[in-house]
């Protein structure tokens, strides 16, 4: 019987690799919701919306009805790649720029509104891992299993810090860092659905599991 899986938990605990991990073995839909906040960061900053100077969120809310989010499945890469619209942004939106502005467009109420409503519609059928904020607490509050992952600051720094360095992004550790606290701190203290753990999720923190030790806890739970 498929189920849905809800993975909630701050940035860079390796959410992601886990999801699409599970969603391959289990033969399940994954769905990258951060993207989705990314790719309207990206928007925004794409028409002029905000920059490190100011945000002018009427305009970006007066627009949302324009922006056409869909996920295309690539079968070379073997997962989904966001598409804004009709243009693949999986690159744009993995920027250290996006990443700084991604959680102040994630505060805003009618941006939340209306990606929930379409994450809600892509997991009508079961067999979906969805990974975000609030998966297990707003958009799938019934999902029969809950993961939130935790891993300490720095070594989801050093992760995001390895990811960008490897696709020849130049940041330094301490950009990193500070972008992963400052979104932890933006998302954990938000007026609207705030990052919180369901009650009735089950903690993993990765910063001692390896990759492969943490998949196996998980499809052990899935089989239970
Ligand atoms: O998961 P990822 O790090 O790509 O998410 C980027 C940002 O999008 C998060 O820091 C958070 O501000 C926002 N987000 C959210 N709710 C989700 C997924 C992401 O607010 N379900």
């Amino acid at each position: 019987k498929k189920i849905t899986i809800a993975i909630d938990g701050f940035s860079s605990t390796g959410k992601s690799t886990l999801a699409k991990q599970l969603a391959k073995h289990l033969g399940y839909v994954y769905v990258d919701t951060g993207a989705m906040y990314r790719a309207i960061a990206l928007f925004a900053m794409q028409n002029g919306y905000i920059s490190n100077e100011f945000f002018d969120k009427e305009t970006l809310i007066a627009s949302l009805s324009s922006i056409k989010l869909q996920f295309k499945f690539n079968t070379d890469l073997g997962f989904a790649e966001m598409y804004l619209n009709d243009t693949n942004v999986e690159n744009e939106i993995r920027t250290i720029e996006v990443s700084s502005f991604v959680s102040k467009v994630a505060e805003i109420s009618e941006v939340r509104a209306k990606l929930v409503e379409q994450q809600k519609e892509m997991g009508k059928d079961k067999g979906i891992v969805m990974d975000g904020r609030d998966i297990g607490t707003v958009v799938f509050p019934d999902s029969e299993l809950k993961i939130f992952m935790t891993a300490s600051a720095t070594t989801r720094a050093q992760r995001r810090f390895d990811e960008l360095t490897e696709k020849g992004g130049d940041v330094s550790f301490e950009e990193v860092l500070h972008n992963v606290e400052e979104r932890d701190y933006i998302d954990t203290h938000r007026d609207n659905s705030p990052l919180v753990r369901a009650d009735d999720a089950i903690e993993i923190d990765n910063s001692y599991l390896s990759r492969e030790e943490q998949f196996d806890v998980v499809l052990g739970l899935v089989n239970e």
